[in-house]
C-alpha cells in the first residue's frame, strides 16, 4: 500500500484556504498548505490593501475558531448601512441597534487578515506549509490523491482542498467546467479620507456609472470600491489625486463632507465564475476556486468562510478517513443552497443596479423607499447582509453557519 503523507492538503493559503487550516487546528488531522508565495510576501494576491466587509455571521464563525479577538484589533464596526441611488429619490437605512446586534459587520484590510491567519498557522503543530511552490499535475487513486509540485516533488493526501482562487489550477487539472460571466465591469479600490467622521456608517450608492461602496475603516478612513465599465478604469487610475477625488465626489455626493485624500488605487476586472461541481472523488473546491463573485454586496469571502465552517465541521468529525467521497458529497449538498442563493442575489443586484433605464431607475428609488418604510423587509435585508438568514444547523464543534 502506498505511503500517504498527509490527511489533508490545502492548495492555496489565501483568505479561505488559511481560514480552513486554522479552523482545523485542534484536530488530529495532519495538514499541509501549498502556497505560491511566501507567507508575508507583498506579492501575495489574497492579502492586499482592499477593505473586506465581514458580515456579523462571519464574525461569529471567527469567534468560534478563537480568532476573533485578534481580528477585532484590526477591525472597524459597521453600525449603519445607507443605500441610495444617484439621481433618484429613495434611501434604505439599516441599523445595528434596530437589528439588536452589536454591529452589522466589521471592516478590515485583507492584509491584516492575512497577518492574523499566517501568525496562527505559524503556531500550529499539525501543519506543514510548503511554499513558494505550485502544483503541476495530480493523480487520483481510490484512497488518496498524489500531487506533483513544480520542483518534481510528489506528495499525497487522503483529501485535497482546492482554495487556489478564481483561476484554480486544481479545477483546470481536473478538467472541471465552470460557468463564466464577464460583467464588463472593473472595481477600483482605494482608501479615502473624508472631511466628516464616518461614525461607523457604510454607504452603498448606485450610480449610472456603477455602484460605489464606502466602508468605515480605522484612522477615520473609508475603504472605497468603485465599480466602473471596463475600459473607464485606466483614466481614473491615472488621474491626479484632486481630479480623481472630484469625480468621486460628483458621483458619491457630500454625505461625508469633502473627500480630501486618496491612497493607492488598484483595479480588479469582475467576473462571475462558478465551478460545475465542487467535489470530485477526494478533491473539494472552496472559496473563489468554487465561486468567484462580483463584490457589489461584499459577499465573496463571507460565502467562502461559510464553506470553511461547514467543511471543517464535517472533517473534524471524520478524522479516520477525512477524504471519504461520501462525506464530501454530504458537504457539497449541504452548501449548495447557500451558494446558489448568494450567487443569484449578487447577480440580480448587478443587473438591477447597473442599468440606466430611467423607468428601472424610478422603480429602484421606489423600492428603496418601500423597504425603508417596512420594518419586516428591512429585517430580511439586514439578515441577508449579516449572513444570518440561512436556516442551517448549528455545527457540532461550535462553528456556526
Ligand atoms: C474589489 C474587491 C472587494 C471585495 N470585497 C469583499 C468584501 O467586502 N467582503 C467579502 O466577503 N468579499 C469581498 N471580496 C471577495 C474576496 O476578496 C474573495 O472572496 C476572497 O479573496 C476569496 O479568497 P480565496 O482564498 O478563495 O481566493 P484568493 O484570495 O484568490 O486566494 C487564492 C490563494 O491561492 C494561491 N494560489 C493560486 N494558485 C495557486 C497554485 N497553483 N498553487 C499554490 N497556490 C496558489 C494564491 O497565491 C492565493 O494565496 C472582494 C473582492 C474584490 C475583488
Amino acid at each position: 500500500m502506498a505511503q500517504i503523507d498527509f490527511d489533508l492538503i490545502v492548495v492555496g493559503g489565501g483568505m479561505v484556504g488559511a481560514s480552513l487550516a486554522c479552523a482545523l487546528k485542534n484536530t488530529s488531522l495532519k495538514i499541509a498548505i501549498i502556497e505560491a508565495f511566501e507567507p508575508n510576501s507583498t506579492q501575495q494576491p489574497s492579502y492586499d490593501d482592499r477593505g473586506i466587509a465581514l458580515a456579523y455571521g462571519s464574525q461569529r464563525i471567527f469567534e468560534s475558531m478563537g480568532l476573533w479577538h485578534q481580528l477585532a484589533a484590526h477591525s472597524t464596526e459597521i453600525s449603519d448601512i445607507h443605500v441610495s441611488d444617484r439621481g433618484h429619490f429613495g434611501v434604505t437605512r439599516l441599523s445595528a441597534e434596530k437589528e439588536n446586534v452589536p454591529a452589522l459587520g466589521q471592516v478590515l484590510t485583507a492584509r491584516s487578515m492575512g497577518q492574523v491567519l499566517n501568525h496562527t498557522l505559524s503556531q500550529q503543530n499539525n501543519l506543514d506549509t510548503i511554499c513558494p511552490t505550485s502544483v503541476i499535475s495530480l493523480k487520483q487513486h481510490d484512497d488518496h490523491v498524489e500531487l506533483i509540485l513544480n520542483d518534481d516533488r510528489s506528495i499525497s493526501a487522503k483529501l485535497i482542498v482546492a482554495a487556489d482562487g478564481a483561476q484554480s489550477t486544481i479545477r483546470q487539472l481536473l478538467g472541471l467546467g465552470a460557468l463564466e460571466h464577464d460583467y464588463g465591469q472593473t472595481a477600483i479600490t482605494a482608501n479615502i479620507s473624508p472631511e466628516r467622521a464616518h461614525r461607523g456608517r457604510a454607504f452603498e450608492r448606485f450610480t449610472d456609472s456603477g455602484p460605489i461602496a464606502l466602508l468605515p475603516m480605522s484612522d477615520k478612513r473609508c475603504s472605497l470600491v468603485w465599480t466602473v465599465k471596463t475600459g473607464d478604469e485606466s483614466t481614473l487610475l491615472q488621474l491626479p489625486e484632486n481630479e480623481f477625488l472630484a469625480q468621486l465626489q460628483d458621483r458619491f455626493g457630500y454625505r461625508l463632507g469633502k473627500l480630501k485624500q486618496v491612497g493607492q488605487r488598484n483595479s480588479y476586472p469582475l467576473k462571475l465564475i462558478q465551478a460545475d461541481q465542487a467535489v470530485q472523488q477526494r478533491i473539494v473546491l472552496i472559496g473563489n476556486a468554487a465561486h468567484s463573485l462580483h463584490p457589489i454586496a461584499g459577499q465573496g469571502f463571507n460565502l467562502g468562510l461559510r464553506d470553511v465552517a461547514a467543511l471543517a465541521d464535517v472533517l473534524a468529525d471524520n478524522t479516520n478517513d477525512c477524504g471519504d467521497p461520501r462525506l464530501l458529497h454530504d458537504y457539497a449538498q449541504w452548501r449548495l443552497k447557500d451558494q446558489d442563493d448568494v450567487i443569484k442575489d449578487t447577480s440580480s443586484l448587478v443587473t438591477i443596479f447597473s442599468n440606466n433605464n430611467p423607468i428601472l431607475g424610478h422603480l429602484r428609488g421606489a423600492a428603496l423607499t418601500l423597504i425603508d418604510a417596512l420594518p419586516s423587509a428591512k429585517h430580511v435585508l439586514a439578515q441577508k447582509s449579516m449572513g444570518l438568514n440561512r436556516k442551517q444547523p448549528r455545527l457540532s464543534r461550535g462553528i456556526r453557519l
